[in-house]
């Protein structure tokens, strides 16, 4: 996610994209669907004059109705059922002698880097696609039948803090019934900008709430935009899985804060979890060798590309490697996360109903189908 500043076709793909968003809102056939990660709505306001970690949820809601979308979702939905998803393999594993330690999948420039470098490790990569993909998936299956529309007809469009999800979107095995999960990826900076050209004021913008039911989140799903927080929300599911007791507790602070590398041992039971974070590709580095070198002794690790998580992504208003600023938006995603009632991803009732409904299991046979991926030995670059 960080090409963004050397990398010369960065400013073409903008037009490119933006527009091919104003094609879909201007065609009467399509049904465009709009996604925005946790990330965009602590940093989208600083495009406008806020503070970072300023909190814009209900006015991107608003803005993406008045640009004309179908429907107005959210990323956070799809992270709740990645934890689903992602803390049933983690307990699988440990039950069942599988491979340890687990490794978060969410970050495509992470996935792409371990493919590259790491292609001796390709089996301990959780096999989960990440949240947005995962929404697609849901959204021309699950969402299309509900709605009553072909799924041919429905146009993804994902508001990401990432250049990276745009390569990601485009890779071949991430669709289904030869549709993609994503059709389009645009960053925060050209969804500010097509509010520009749209002439919307959004600093006068009032509230408004996204759409059901994939609208619908815990707070264990907003942390994921920033370091540490996938592995707080899938800890947070994992404990009470394993326990069968409710967690108290439910912050992990050890998780938190803008260090490259952290470690924690959480205990569960008997067990000892040892789980360790890290952003920035050197510090992946540093945990991936020694992983191969068998000094390791983790159960789960997450790892993400940009410095500080999503909240410093490639896509995000510039913050030129100023952690304060991506520590501010930090806070804000906390502070959202502690306002929710629901603060673990397997206590939400659009999720609780969807795998009711539709998916079965956590982590059988119709998950994998659409919700579960694999990686590819890649030349080194
Ligand atoms: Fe994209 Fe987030 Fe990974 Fe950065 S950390 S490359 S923003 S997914």
């Amino acid at each position: 996610g960080q090409c963004v500043a050397v990398c010369p076709t960065a400013a073409l793909t903008e037009v490119n994209n933006i527009s091919k968003v104003w094609d879909a809102l201007n065609d009467d056939k399509k049904i465009v669907i709009v996604q925005t990660a946790p990330a965009v709505r602590v940093a989208l306001g600083e495009e406008f004059g806020m503070q970072p970690g300023e909190l814009v949820t209900g006015k991107i809601v608003s803005a993406l109705r008045s640009l004309g979308f179908n429907k107005v979702f959210d990323t956070d939905f799809a992270a709740d059922l990645t934890i689903m998803e992602e803390a049933s393999e983690l307990v699988y594993r440990i039950k069942n002698g599988g491979k340890l330690p687990i490794l978060t999948s969410c970050c495509p420039a992470w996935v792409k880097f371990f493919e590259h470098q790491f292609p001796e490790l390709l089996d301990i990569p959780s096999s989960c696609k990440s949240p947005h993909e995962m929404f697609g998936a849901i959204a021309k299956t699950y969402l299309a039948d509900k709605m009553k529309v072909n799924p041919k007809n429905i146009v993804i469009v994902s508001i990401m803090p990432c250049v990276a999800k745009k390569y990601e979107a485009a890779r071949p095995e991430l669709t289904h019934e030869d549709m993609k999960d994503v059709d389009i990826v645009i960053t925060t900076r050209e969804f500010a900008k097509m509010i520009r050209e749209a002439g919307i004021d959004f600093n006068s913008l009032k509230d408004d709430v996204f759409d059901n039911p994939l609208g619908e989140s815990t707070g264990a799903s907003v942390i994921f935009g920033t370091t540490g927080g996938v592995l707080e929300a899938a800890l947070r599911t994992a404990y009470e899985w394993i326990t069968h007791e409710t967690l108290e507790s439910v912050e992990f602070n050890e998780l938190r804060g803008m260090d490259g590398i952290k470690e924690a041992t959480i205990k569960i039971n008997d067990m000892n979890i040892n789980v360790a974070v890290a952003s920035g590709l050197g510090n992946a580095r540093k945990i991936l060798e020694d992983i191969k070198s068998g000094k390791s002794n983790y159960h789960a690790i997450e790892i993400m590309a940009c410095p500080g998580g999503c909240i410093g992504g490639g896509g995000q208003p510039y913050h030129h490697g100023n952690l304060e600023i991506v520590s501010k938006r930090a806070e804000g995603l906390y502070k959202e996360d502690r306002s929710k009632n629901l603060r673990k991803s397997h206590e939400n009732p659009y999720i609780q109903k969807l795998y009711k409904e539709f998916l079965g299991e956590p982590y059988g046979k119709k998950a994998h189908e659409l919700l579960h991926t694999h990686y590819f030995k890649r030349e080194k670059i």
